[in-house]
């Protein structure tokens, strides 16, 4: 391969130079001969400028002459006479008086003559520098030679077969008279030629004046080369000729050319050097084509060996195709354009496999978008940029009323939008335009009144999405029917007026217990608060609101405010984080409930009093036993004691009767107390076996009147319950008393009472037992009716009132009775929670008898009735 890629490099490189050859040597040529040219004209430009300059040196020099003050006293009229014929005066040994050397202090050569001439333009003195005679033409009135007027004249004039320069000037005494003229000759010859150019013709270039119509030499610098008198013709072959007209020195007696001659042999000497060098450089570009060429060569064949053997492993590994010409060696190129034609036949199929597949997806895109379309509850236009509909799916033919085929083409904001909406809908037109440049998202929606095909308006929210496509921008319109949302709206607003409209407090606060919403009626709750609408609920009502948004339990709560009284309801929405509070003013309640308990107990205590007041006759009887007994044994103490027959320990032992009977008098009159004293309501714990006991002895005259004894059959341990001591007594008392009315009916002897107590799982009972003569069942349904009494002294309000005191302990009563066969109440407690603390109590004798001081481990004020 680097063989061949030399090879290549070679062939390319003599392209090159074959090509360089044809194309390089003619520009080089073309240019070569321009700049020459050019050369030459500035070569020759250059000379007659200093050839002109040199000349005017001589005018220069001459007018300094001219103007010496010694030539203006020398020319004074006292010497010179006009219209005097003289002989000129010719100095030619030594230079006269009125000339300075001038000319040699300014590097020109000296003049060959210098003429005095008077103002007639007789020539007086004439200085010779030289054997060269004056010319004829200068002897005798030299007048055509003088400038006009004050004007000073250089002229190239031309005496026989020479050129001169004959330059002349006025010479002027001090107030400006014109005294005569100086006249300047000076022969332009090979050394006038050779000093006007300097050094500037070492080039072996060199200058001529010719003979314009003669076209002969009259001077040159190079004499001995070029010869004057020759022809110009003679000289074209062996130099490059170059005339130039003298136009400036008019006056001239002959027609004039400067002449530069440039030798034939320079020019070719570098047309040869650039020969050369162009060759050079030809063979350079060659060798550098050549050494490129090759390695291009070089590098592109071992990428290419490269990219066949990883095009050998790519085709089998993806296209699973052996391409056994890599490895059998060869011409690559071939082998890899046989490689190309295969792979890109492979390349052409897939392509057309893909295009199926693609056109196969269309069609599902197509098919997709169309059901879309179809099924989209929402109405789907496409406008045109000029707000053409190009597009309207089946919603939009519902919704909007329209046949597709109808509509398409037309204006739709002229069909759809109402009129006053037309604006709104142009501004999210542009709107949408603008999100569309700047790729904002999300898209522009507003809500607009649109207009059905039967001219129907009706609300709805839009939506515009630019399309860019390839040369158009389309717009697709989102169109929701929204009047059921806005019907919706209107009941959420009208329902939401309830709660301003509320006259109880209605208040919304959030998850850190902040006041977010409150109606107009929570005002005077909020100022009692002393907060304001965002401002913090009152710290004990805080937890409150976390323990509702924790749990999603509604709770309901009191809060008293001295003035007035609210009951606040707190129900969370867990979901929104918010707690409703919505609050009643339960004052009047509250203070009727008041009165009512007042008014109750003072019932009970009435209920309590009648009752007491035939207890109190029994007890009044009672009493007399101990007091008569103690009457008796102090007597008898006193008779002792007077008769001095008694002895110590018999009146000890009266004495001891005597304290004896009045502590028995004194618990008759406690008891009495007891039931009589009106209190407040205490609730605590005692043992119900205690309070049975108890209310037995209270009726303990009345059983012994009616010759009978209670039968107790008690629970063998205590049973706690958790009430007002007085209450209950008074319930048991009232139900044993009645119990003692029946029996009062049946013979003595045959009377039988029973209370028991039992426990079971958490209910404490009392049954109260007799065999009286029974209650008919229909006065069974009236037994707790208020008033309903079939006794004459009764009051009917033992049993309902036993009824409300059992309620307020949570406790039940119930009777069962059979006619001749007896009566039983049943009464039903709670078991108190603490029963270790009444288990700890011991023996019911511990029991306190009365209210005021009760054995007690917590003691709390009744809420409500009594809990
Ligand atoms: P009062 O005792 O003043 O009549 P109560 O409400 O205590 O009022 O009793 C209402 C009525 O129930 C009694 O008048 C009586 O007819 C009837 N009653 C109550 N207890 C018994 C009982 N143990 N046996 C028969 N009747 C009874």
């Amino acid at each position: 391969m680097p063989v061949i890629a030399i090879l290549i490099g070679l062939v390319a490189g003599l392209a090159v130079w074959v090509v360089l050859d044809q194309v390089q040597s003619r520009a080089v040529e073309r240019i070569f001969g321009r700049e020459l040219s050019m050369r030459l004209d500035l070569r020759a430009r250059e000379s007659l400028i200093r050839f002109d300059q040199y000349m005017t040196n001589y005018a220069a020099t001459t007018r300094l002459l001219a103007n010496h003050r010694r030539l203006a006293q020398y020319l004074e009229p006292l010497f010179w006479f006009p219209g005097e014929e003289v002989d000129p005066i010719v100095y030619d040994e030594f230079r006269p008086f009125w000339l300075p050397d001038f000319f040699g202090r300014n590097a020109l050569l000296a003049p060959s003559h210098v003429l005095l001439v008077d103002s007639r333009g007789q020539v007086r003195e004439v200085y010779q520098a030289g054997d060269a005679p004056l010319p004829p033409e200068l002897q005798g009135n030299v007048a055509q030679w003088l400038g006009a007027g004050d004007d000073m004249q250089t002229v190239l004039a031309r005496f026989g077969d020479r050129p001169y320069l004959v330059v002349s000037d006025q010479v002027e005494d001090a107030g400006g008279y014109t005294m005569g003229s100086l006249l300047v000759v000076v022969p332009v010859d090979a050394d006038f030629l050779t000093a006007s150019e300097g050094s500037f013709s070492a080039d072996r270039s060199a200058v001529a004046l010719v003979d314009a119509d003669e076209q002969r030499i009259l001077a040159s610098n190079e004499p001995q080369r070029l010869m004057p008198g020759t022809a110009l013709s003679e000289w074209t072959d062996t130099y490059l000729v170059t005339s130039q007209s003298l136009p400036a020195y008019e006056g001239s007696n002959w027609n004039m050319l400067f002449t530069t001659f440039i030798p034939q042999q320079i020019v070719a000497k570098m047309s040869g050097k650039v020969v050369d060098f162009e060759r050079n450089q030809r063979l350079i570009a060659a060798l550098v084509f050549i050494a490129v060429f090759t390695l291009v060569i070089y590098l592109v064949s071992a990428r290419l060996n490269k990219v066949l053997k990883r095009m050998t492993r790519f085709s089998q590994r993806a296209l699973g195709i052996e391409q056994p010409g890599f490895q059998r060696g060869g011409n690559q190129l071939v082998l890899l354009e046989e490689w190309m034609q295969h792979f890109t036949s492979l390349v052409l199929r897939a392509r057309e496999e893909m295009r199926r597949k693609h056109e196969h997806e269309m069609r599902e895109t197509e098919a997709l978008k169309a059901a879309i379309m179809e099924a989209s509850l929402d109405s789907i236009v496409t406008l045109n940029r000029a707000g053409s509909v190009i597009d309207y799916n089946p919603t939009a033919e519902r919704t909007l009323g329209f046949d597709r085929q109808t509509i398409i083409g037309t204006d739709f904001v002229r069909a759809h939008v109402s009129p006053t909406h037309r604006a709104i809908f142009v501004g999210l037109l542009q709107e949408s335009n603008r999100r569309g440049n700047l790729g904002e998202r999300p898209h522009a929606r507003t809500e607009l009144e649109a207009i059905r095909a039967d001219g129907q308006v009706f609300p709805i929210e839009v939506s515009i999405v630019p399309i860019e496509l390839d040369n158009e921008r389309v717009y697709t319109l989102y169109i929701h029917d929204i009047t059921k949302r806005k019907e919706t709206e209107r009941e959420i607003k009208g329902l939401a007026r309830f709660a301003s409209e509320s006259p109880s407090p209605i208040l919304r606060v959030n998850g850190a217990a902040r006041i977010v919403y409150a109606n107009a009626a929570s005002q005077p709750l909020i100022a009692a608060w002393q907060t304001r609408l965002g401002g913090p609920l009152p710290e004990r009502w805080c937890g409150q609101v976390r323990r509702a948004l924790q749990d999603g339990g509604t709770y309901e709560e009191d809060d008293d405010l001295g003035a007035t009284i609210y009951s606040l309801l707190f129900v969370p929405i867990q979901e929104l984080g918010y707690v409703n509070i919505y609050a009643r003013d339960i004052t009047a309640v509250r203070r009727a409930e008041q009165e009512s308990r007042q008014h109750q107990a003072e019932l009970v205590h009435v209920c309590r009093l009648s009752t007491m007041g035939e207890v109190a006759t029994g007890m009044a009887h009672e009493l007399n036993q101990p007091l008569s007994a103690i009457v008796n044994y102090a007597n008898g103490a006193s008779r002792r004691l007077k008769s001095g027959s008694g002895d110590n320990e018999t009146l000890v032992d009266a004495m001891t009767h005597i304290s004896g009977q009045a502590r028995r008098a004194g618990e008759i009159i406690k008891r009495l107390r007891a039931l009589v004293g009106k209190q407040q309501p205490i609730r605590s714990v005692v043992d119900l076996n205690y309070l049975v006991r108890e209310v037995c002895g209270f009726v303990e005259f009345e059983t012994a009147k009616l010759e009978m004894q209670i039968e107790q059959r008690l629970w063998a341990e205590p049973i706690p319950v958790d009430v007002d001591l007085v209450q209950i007594e008074q319930v048991l008392l009232n139900l044993v008393r009645n119990a003692l009315d029946a029996l009062e009916e049946c013979p003595v002897g045959g009377r039988s009472l029973v209370i028991s107590t039992r426990r079971t799982d958490g209910r404490a009972m009392v049954g109260v037992r007799d065999n009286g003569p029974g209650i008919p069942a229909e006065r069974m349904d009236q037994l707790f009716d208020p008033f309903f009494t079939t006794k004459e002294s009764g009051m009917g309000m033992g049993l309902p009132i036993s009824l409300t005191i059992l309620e307020d302990h949570q406790g039940t009563i119930r009777a069962e009775s059979e006619l001749g066969v007896g009566t039983l109440f049943h009464v039903e407690l709670p078991v108190a929670v603490s029963e270790a603390v009444a288990g700890q109590q011991g023996a019911p004798e511990a029991q306190p008898v009365t209210a005021e001081a009760p054995v007690r481990t917590e003691r709390r004020m009744a809420e409500g009735m009594h809990g």
